[in-house]
């Protein structure tokens, strides 16, 4: 039985589903399989020659060891997913769009989760409060996540932000989230962050939103006075730019925008061009800064990357080093229990681990390290998520070696071969073989 090719296995196994189930089930696949090309590209970028194998960012041993002798290969019973368990990944959420996306739906599914129960039973609502400044082509990038986070420690320390938002504050707020994103664009870098501030119904004494959403009110000047002074005072902003920065480094927006940012957090949407969010952050600039502006992701520079575009490739990697070890949500204390979620969030590595929740889960077949190596040395992860997913069928070991025996024809890529580390990580990894280059 042939399951190697899409078309092949979509007459052999379409069986009584319908065809539409079919085809959005394999557009999921398929973006699965987009974000195995982006990580391979992240792979090859951050990659060094000169250094040892286990020296290497985790992200370019993502997915390519075993925990144990072999993995298991499962899918959804609706054809909308299919994936590997057993194997090693990176948990890295910046730079690995695999596990990005992973744990981005986790997080994603704990914040709607809390939304729910903060609407639901403390007749609250929700604040997007949208905070940036104003930035220029070149800028270190690092050097600017150093002061941002300065900034924002300071205008949280503010009188005005204690006396509005915090914990006795006139907004009746319990807490807030804050989601650190970053996109690039013709300015250079444009780090924001979106903090969702779970407070009290109309705390911030709103009027109802302008057309394009944006809350005002005095409480709402307030703090944005207050973060203007912080700019000017870490060097985010001089003073001749403050009438720029007033209109454009801070907005606030209601409770249907703060639900709208959560039910897109971790949706392929955010991989591609920038989102709608960031689209009205981007307006954002300095002097000069044309309105409309188009800015990416970092994950769309990896694409870039992947086609030959080596300017992207390099912003990548300064993107990677200087987001390296920063969270991607923070709570503020004691806001979980508040919105009756698990007191600790779950690390994003241990998220990345879990198995992923299918809402109907099949077992397919399994594959050994060796296996393992063939798919990776040919670039084939996302093709096998292709092919199981929409197009595989339960306990159907047969089809699966295969496909192995097909992808074993396949030529092995030139670059990013399989070198596995004996041992990835001692605390929580079993040895695994090492395999030849
Ligand atoms: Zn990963």
């Amino acid at each position: 039985m042939q399951v190697n090719l899409g078309t092949n296995a979509k007459s052999i196994h379409a069986g009584g589903k319908s065809a539409r189930s079919l085809d959005s089930g394999a557009a999921a696949c398929d973006a699965k399989a987009a974000r195995f090309r982006l990580q391979r590209t992240a792979q090859s970028i951050l990659f060094r020659k000169d250094l040892a194998p286990l020296q290497q960012h985790r992200t370019c041993w993502c997915h390519r060891s075993m925990r144990g002798e072999s993995a298991t290969l499962y899918r959804a019973a609706d054809g909308s997913n299919a994936y590997l368990s057993g194997l090693n990944t990176c948990g890295n959420g910046w730079t690995c769009p695999v596990c990005g996306a992973k744990i981005a739906e986790h997080r994603r599914r704990e914040l709607s989760e809390g939304m729910a129960a903060w609407t639901n039973a403390e007749n609250g609502t929700a604040y997007l409060i949208t905070l940036t400044f104003p930035h220029a082509a070149g800028d270190d990038l690092a050097a600017m996540l150093e002061r941002f986070a300065k900034a924002r420690q300071s205008w949280k320390n503010s009188r005005t932000y204690k006396r509005i938002l915090g914990p006795d504050g006139t907004a009746g707020a319990a807490g807030a989230v804050t989601a650190m994103e970053v996109t690039h664009g013709a300015n250079g870098w444009h780090p924001h962050v979106h903090m969702l501030v779970f407070a009290g119904r109309g705390g911030l004494a709103e009027g109802e939103p302008a057309v394009n959403g944006d809350l005002s009110s005095p409480a709402i000047d307030e703090l944005r006075g207050a973060w203007v002074k912080c700019l000017l005072k870490v060097g985010l902003a001089e003073q001749a730019q403050v009438s720029d920065v007033w209109a454009h480094s801070f907005n606030v927006r209601g409770g249907e925008k703060a639900a709208e940012y959560i039910a897109k957090y971790g949706r392929d949407s955010r991989w591609g061009a920038s989102s709608e969010l960031t689209r009205a952050a981007s307006k954002v600039g300095a002097a000069g800064t044309v309105a409309g502006e188009l800015h990416v992701t970092p994950f769309q520079l990896l694409e870039w990357a992947g086609n030959g575009d080596t300017r992207a490739g390099a912003l990548f990697r300064e993107y990677a080093d200087a987001f390296h070890g920063k969270r991607l949500l923070t709570w503020s204390p004691g806001l979980r229990k508040r919105l009756k979620l698990s007191a600790e969030e779950a690390p994003d590595d241990a998220v990345a681990d879990l198995d992923e929740d299918l809402p109907e889960r099949e077992r397919v077949g399994h594959i050994g390290v060796e296996d393992l190596q063939v798919i990776v040395s040919r670039g084939l992860l996302g093709e096998l998520i292709r092919t199981f997913g929409p197009y595989g069928r339960a306990n159907d070991q047969e089809s699966l070696d295969d496909w192995m025996a097909w992808a074993r024809t396949m030529p092995k890529l030139g670059r990013g071969s399989v070198i596995v580390p004996r041992t990835w990580d001692k605390n929580r990894r079993r040895d695994v073989a090492e395999l030849a280059a």
